[in-house]
């Protein structure tokens, strides 16, 4: 029991008097005490008042309070153990007949508890004794949280059955140390608890966590649409499970499925058609992505080429030297020539990379050309007149003709070669001058671009070959007195391409 606290009722003997009892026959006159647990005495009068206030008052007068015969000291009274004792023997209710009330609510009302409270009727004399065993006394319940006071016999009622704190352990899932107030609550959600299936006319009881399992697989009781609803079964309310064999070997479910197939036919035919044009807008994009790849590209090829170009240009200048400059070293020269014959190289390869990434871009189409022009009579025409031209010849819908100047421009020292057109829109051209060597076709003089070209701009070459070359060998660059140039020539038609309309 020592665990236990314990709350003791507070009370006044008054309070707990089985009889009536005239308490004045037992206080002492003078302080209107009882004379509970008090020494009495009394002089020879048999005036007799309690101990403290005989000494009180010797204290002040050596004599007795009411018939003034001398007394000394105390000592020389006698102890009135007969009322002392009487008052002992007054029958009493143990305190425990009282309801317990919290002090702290002051309240000075006491309640008997008819049926809890002790009922042991004791003397005055036997009161702390017993109190010391009565197991009516008042203690506190153990559990934490709970505040109740309680009876000492009723303590074990308590805690084993009543008390909300007390801790019990889940039987389904054996689970312990759960407060009595909230196993409740546990019991709704413990996976183990056994419930009843939820389905209407459903009997089987299981442990919780298998229900939703039971209802999707095993419950016959459940809820279901005909699986052929959606190919157009018409029962259209739902019916237990276990109906299912019924259902379906009543009704001829064929029927319905074949009309399902067709319209799904349709469906995969109309899915296919729009992933086609999806497929097609996909390749028209990729398309376009390297469109602009390749209109990058040729940007910096041009850019590339047209600095060739200048070398080029500049290297044939360098080959033929004009008249009234001294002739240069013979070594000097063929290193010239050979650096200008690795140019060469580079260049012609560049200008395949860029025809080839040319014709990525074109709407429209590039057309070839490629034809010879024979002169003859070259040595007396070209001293007879300062331009040559071609018969005209037609590429598409333009016409074109070559026109080589004998003595070129500035001082006379070049022959010029060029093409015109008679576009009114500038059109790209990629061209090739081939001057044939007769005496060793490895030395044929070429010359090659690529440009923009209209009616007002021609193109070519200004510096073609130095205009003496033709008659000083006129063994290498005559045949039968004819100077012959092949040439080819490549155009770009799209700008007057007209989009088809049908
Ligand atoms: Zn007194
Ligand atoms: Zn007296
Ligand atoms: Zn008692
Ligand atoms: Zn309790
Ligand atoms: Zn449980
Ligand atoms: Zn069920
Ligand atoms: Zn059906």
């Amino acid at each position: 029991m020592a665990e236990y606290t314990h709350y003791f009722i507070q009370y006044n003997l008054t309070d707990i008097f089985y009889e009536d009892v005239n308490i004045e026959k037992y206080s002492c006159s003078i302080c209107y005490e009882s004379v509970y647990k008090k020494e009495i005495y009394q002089c020879k009068e048999i005036h007799w008042f309690c101990k403290t206030c005989w000494a009180e008052s010797l204290f002040k007068k050596k004599e007795c309070m009411i018939c003034r015969c001398i007394v000394k000291s105390i000592s020389e009274l006698s102890r009135n153990r007969f009322i002392e004792q009487d008052f002992l023997n007054i029958k009493v209710n143990c305190p425990n007949s009282f309801k317990y009330i919290d002090e702290n609510k002051n309240n000075n009302n006491k309640i008997k508890d008819l049926e809890n409270g002790c009922k042991d009727i004791i003397t005055i004399g036997e009161i702390e004794k017993h109190l010391k065993q009565c197991k009516f006394t008042h203690i506190k319940c153990k559990f934490i949280g709970c505040n109740k006071i309680i009876r000492l016999n009723q303590v074990e009622k308590h805690e084993k059955e009543q008390c909300e704190f007390r801790l019990e352990y889940c039987r389904y899932c054996d689970t312990d140390g759960i407060t009595s107030r909230s196993l409740e609550n546990h019991y709704k959600e413990c996976p183990k608890f056994i419930v009843k299936c939820s389905e209407n006319g459903c009997t089987v009881q299981l442990e919780r966590s298998q229900l939703e399992s039971h209802i999707e697989k095993q419950c016959q009781m459940v809820m279901i649409d005909c699986p052929y609803k959606i190919y157009g079964c018409e029962q259209s309310n739902r019916f237990p499970k276990s109906n299912l064999t019924q259902h379906l070997s009543s009704i001829n479910h064929t029927l319905a499925m074949g009309s399902m197939i067709e319209s799904q036919s349709l469906q995969i035919k109309e899915t296919n058609i729009k992933y086609e044009n999806l497929l097609n807008k996909i390749n028209k994009l990729e398309q376009l992505e390297t469109e602009s790849k390749c209109d990058q590209l040729y940007d910096k090829f041009y850019q590339f080429e047209s600095k060739i170009d200048k070398k080029l240009n500049n290297l044939q200048l360098d080959l033929y030297p004009k008249d009234n400059q001294q002739p240069q070293q013979k070594e000097q020269k063929e290193q010239k020539e050979q650096k200008e014959q690795q140019e060469r190289i580079k260049f012609d390869d560049l200008f395949e990379k860029v025809s080839k990434v040319n014709s990525y871009f074109i709407n429209g189409c590039l057309l070839k050309y490629k034809n010879r022009w024979s002169i003859s009579n070259y040595l007396t025409e070209s001293r007879k007149y300062r331009k040559i031209t071609s018969p005209s010849f037609k590429i598409y819908d333009k016409k074109f003709k070559l026109v080589i100047y004998p003595q070129g421009k500035d001082d006379g020292s070049y022959t010029s070669l060029f093409l015109k057109s008679d576009s009114i829109n500038p059109i790209k051209v990629f061209y090739k001058f081939v001057l044939l060597n007769f005496k060793d076709e490895s030395k044929n003089l070429i010359f090659k671009n690529k440009s923009i070209m209209d009616k007002e701009k021609s193109v070519g070459c200004h510096y073609f070959i130095k205009s003496t070359e033709p008659g000083k060998k006129p063994e290498v660059w005559l045949k039968d007195d004819s100077l012959v140039i092949d040439f080819s020539i490549e155009v770009n038609i799209n700008n007057d391409i007209k989009p088809l309309e049908s």
